[in-house]
Parts: C-alpha cells; structure tokens; sequence
C-alpha cells in the first residue's frame, strides 16, 4: 500500500487561486490529491492554515491515519461518511477482505493497522455540495470498499474515487493507468454497482487512490467485461488478464 491520499484541500476564500482548480489535464491531479504531508502541500504552493475541509474517501490508514495531524495544524473539519464511523472511532482497519491471491496475502499484512480515532466534524453525506468550501463537487455514496467509501465528483466530469478500483498493481510501478480491481473490498458486488454509479455520474479523468489517473473511457470498458457478475466474471479477481484492458487514453 503506498501513501497516496485523497485528502480534499481548498482555501478558505471563495476566490480560489488559478493553480488551485481542478485540472483537465491527463497526468496532472488536481489539488484535492496532494497528500497531507507538508512537503506534498508545499509543492502546491498551500500552508496546512489554507485548508478549508479535509475529506477522507474512506477510513483506512492509507487515507486516513494522518488526519488527527493534519487536523491539528489545519485547525479545520473533518469530514467522511458515518458508514465509516465504527473503523474512525476504533482507529484500527478492521479485518480487510482480500481480493484474489494477491488481495489476501497483502490483507493479512494490513489489515488491523492501528491510527488515531478521528470523530467527522461534518458528515459527508451522500448529495453533499462543496461549494462552500471552494470546490464545485457533489459527494457520491460508494460502498463496496468499505461501508463508508465515497467519490467527489466534480462538476468538470472528473471524480476522486479513492479504493473503489485502482490503476495496474503496485501503485505506480505496474501500468498504472489501466483498469483493476482494487485489492480489498468488503462486498466487491456493492463496489462494482458503485463503480457504476461514478461511471453515470462522470466523463473525464477518475483519480484512484493507487495508481491512475484513470480515463472514463478506458473504465467503462473495463467494466463491461468485469464484475457483472463477478463470480462468473471471464477476468476474475486477481487474474492478471484484468490488465489486459485500458490505458488507450493515455498511449
Ligand atoms: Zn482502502
Ligand atoms: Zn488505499
């Protein structure tokens, strides 16, 4: 698991500084990806006091186990989706439901990790605007990763999706920007009706939290070949031929 994170930053004013907007651009996240480290704000040009909201896609410590830091120097809400609430209150990842070989051999390597109990200052429920907080993005309900996963799906077409599926294996390091089924997934059925619903709601760039970005084009194809019935899918989970799709939009 590496240390990308879908941390939601924005500025307090409603004017936001050009640099900080969503981006259309194919490889170039937009700001809400910067992670919550100073080093990854700084490259942003952001100070911690300029945050308006830190909204966690989920609550597992990959995405998670900074935020009681991060809020500290923020001095600003935290928001995440009560479906989540029992994970941020025992501040433990619970018992990961691997996916496939690989899924289950690295669940029993993290699942359980311990953070900080963060309690949600705000409940990211699902419908949910950002505007006031400087973003044009509706919150969308998307369990299956966890109870509680949510994507922000911006009003320009593209979405923050964080573990509801990922690019390539190993983070960065295998084909990134193809298609594949996240490692972990407590009802994988649930994230792949899930994975539909973003699809509905989106057109552009879908941003994971491991790997990626992911074009919409390069998913919805994926998805028509995976997971509608995931038990009879001809690429189950784990099967290395899930990769044998996508990334057309970014060659
Ligand atoms: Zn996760
Ligand atoms: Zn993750």
């Amino acid at each position: 698991m590496n240390d990308s994170d879908t941390m939601l930053t924005a500025t307090r004013k409603s004017a936001m500084p050009s640099r900080f907007q969503p981006t259309a651009s194919r490889r170039t996240p937009p700001m809400f990806l910067a992670t919550a480290h100073a080093t990854g704000l700084a490259v942003l040009g952001i100070d911690f006091g300029d945050l308006a909201l830190i909204l966690r896609t989920h609550v597992h410590s990959d995405h998670f186990g900074n935020t009681a830091g991060v809020a500290q120097r923020a001095r600003c809400p935290v928001s995440y989706h009560l479906a989540d609430q029992s994970l941020a209150d025992r501040g433990d990842n619970g018992p990961l439901q691997g996916i496939g070989l690989r899924g289950r051999l690295l669940a029993r390597l993290f699942g359980h990790l311990s953070f900080d109990p963060v309690a949600a200052d705000v409940t990211a429920a699902d419908g949910m605007r950002l505007d006031d907080f400087g973003v044009a993005g509706t919150v969308l309900h998307t369990p299956g990763h966890t109870a509680g996963s949510i994507a922000l799906i911006l009003d320009s077409g593209d979405a923050i999706v964080g573990d509801t599926l990922m690019g390539g294996y190993a983070g960065r390091a295998v084909f990134p920007t193809r298609p594949n089924f996240h490692s972990f997934a407590d009802d994988l059925p649930a994230a792949m009706e899930s994975l539909d619903k973003v699809l509905a709601a989106t057109r552009g760039t879908l941003f994971v939290g491991h790997g990626g970005p992911l074009c919409h084009e390069d998913v919805a194809r994926w998805r028509a070949t995976h997971g509608a019935d995931v038990r009879s899918s001809p690429h189950p989970p784990g099967d290395p031929a899930n990769l044998s799709s996508g990334g057309s939009c970014w060659s």
